[in-house]
């Protein structure tokens, strides 16, 4: 049996990250992934936060050399109503802008970041078993022809995302209080000509009648775009069966977006996926910790999963760091709670989102700056400044600012404290 100090499975962002991090303060790191690199990958928007990590992991300046499109914001669109954040106007200190990528590309390149600084990565090889019961973690890997072997490790790191390969192996499945959701998406040649059409921000449009309803437009390099649907699983009722045909007739339905998009080439097969929100039990037990979409996936609405996996890799990274070196460390303490904390002010404004409360705020006009500033660091991924209130008591700020702007919709136009 092969032994190991770190074995991280899967070499998506959270797992990259968590490697290199690891490796950089001396530690053996093997990472195992099941696929070949580059591969397809759902989730191209970044948010400014997540390049915390990439520069805490050594691989900020490959990210910007690589030619990404590069994002400043997020703006929403509904019907003729218009609302942009700019993320260097936001409340929390960080970076003003990030990218938006093609996931292929992206992976990749972390991924060879972090066998540059000397991460040994085996890819098309696959954790098919794992055993916690012994006195060291045991895994079971495949590889691409079929043969397999057995590691040992001192710790194991889930960065598998959708595979979600300890919580099914270890029984750590929980269900996610979020409805049955589907997006349908694509890549197209955009050929946007409009002067209006900023292709430094994610374009979200809600779809004109279906307030649940929306759509991402990620602008990459190059002129291309990710366009995609998203609406739970009745929306799609009724809709056409070939997934191109259905797209179209939502976008159809969309005018602010259909205008946008009048000229663009449709030349990439259109693909779905659903059911992707879930959760665990538990973060953490003996020998193993679960991060990013392993651990616990929300929902694509802010672009959010990327930065959540990165937050988790390097807090995980942090403390993997410290027990190895022989400190005793507390991973509910020191690790699932406090990530738990920023996950669940996420959580908060995409329920907002969808029921209708937090697009009230995002639509309105006029208003306090002071808490557009708030709600834009949020936007930026920077969800763990407990100083921003938005942060720290998301639900009843949530309440009191959706509260207002239906007042002064309504025409009262009362002062709003912070
Ligand atoms: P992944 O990126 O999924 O990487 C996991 C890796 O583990 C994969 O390479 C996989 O091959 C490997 N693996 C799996 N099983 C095994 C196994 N048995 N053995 C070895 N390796 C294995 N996030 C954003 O930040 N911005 C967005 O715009 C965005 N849009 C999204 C849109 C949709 C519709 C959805 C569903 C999600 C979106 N996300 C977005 C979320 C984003 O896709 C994920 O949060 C992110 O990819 C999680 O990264 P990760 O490192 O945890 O996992």
């Amino acid at each position: 049996m092969e032994k190991r100090c770190v074995v991280v499975i899967g070499a998506g962002p959270s797992g990259a990250i968590a490697a290199a991090l690891l490796k950089r303060n001396g530690h053996d790191v093997l990472v195992l992934e099941r696929q070949q690199f580059p591969r397809f990958s759902i989730g191209e928007s970044l948010l400014s936060h997540c390049l915390d990590f990439v520069e805490e992991a050594g691989m900020l300046d490959a990210v910007m050399a690589a030619g990404f499109q590069r994002k400043n914001g997020a703006a929403f669109a509904w019907g003729d109503r218009y609302s942009a954040f700019d993320f260097g106007d936001g409340f929390t200190p960080g970076k003003p802008t990030t990218f938006q990528v093609q996931r292929a590309d992206f992976d990749k390149l972390l991924a060879d970041e972090a066998s540059r600084q000397g991460v040994e990565i085996r890819y098309q090889e696959a954790i098919i078993a794992a055993s916690f019961t012994g006195p060291q973690p045991e895994l079971r890997v495949r590889r691409a022809d079929g043969s397999e072997y057995g590691v040992q490790a001192s710790f194991v790191l889930d960065a598998s995302g959708y595979g979600r390969v300890l919580p099914r192996l270890l029984d750590l499945e929980a269900p996610s209080n979020f409805p049955l959701r589907q997006a349908v998406f694509t890549h197209i040649e955009d050929r946007i000509d409009s002067p209006d059409f900023d292709r430094e921000k994610i374009l979200i449009s809600v779809h004109p009648r279906l307030r649940d309803v929306w759509f991402w437009l990620i602008p990459f390099s190059g002129g291309r775009c990710s366009l995609g649907v998203v609406g739970s699983a009745e929306r799609f009722e009724g809709r056409p069966a070939d997934l191109e045909a259905c797209l179209r007739e939502f976008v159809a339905e969309t005018p602010s977006l259909a205008n946008v998009l009048a000229n663009a080439v449709w030349d990439t097969p259109v693909r779905t996926i659903g059911g992707y929100a879930a959760n665990v039990k538990s973060l953490h037990g003996q020998g193993f910790a679960l991060l990013g979409n392993a651990a616990e996936f929300l929902d694509p609405v802010f672009s959010s999963g990327v930065t959540i996996a990165m937050r988790s890799a390097s807090m995980a990274a942090g403390l993997l760091n410290r027990q190895l070196k022989g400190e005793s460390v507390d991973w509910q303490a020191d690790f699932a709670t406090p990530l738990k904390r920023g996950v669940d002010a996420f959580r908060a404004y995409v329920e907002g989102w969808y029921s209708g409360a937090f697009q009230d705020v995002i639509f309105h006009q006029g208003g306090s700056e002071d808490i557009r500033r708030m709600i834009c660091s949020i936007l930026a991924g920077y969800a763990w400044d407990e100083t921003n209130p938005f942060v720290k008591e998301p639900v009843r700020r949530l309440r009191m600012v959706a509260e207002y702007c239906a007042h002064e919709a309504a025409g009262a136009g009362e002062e709003l404290p912070v």
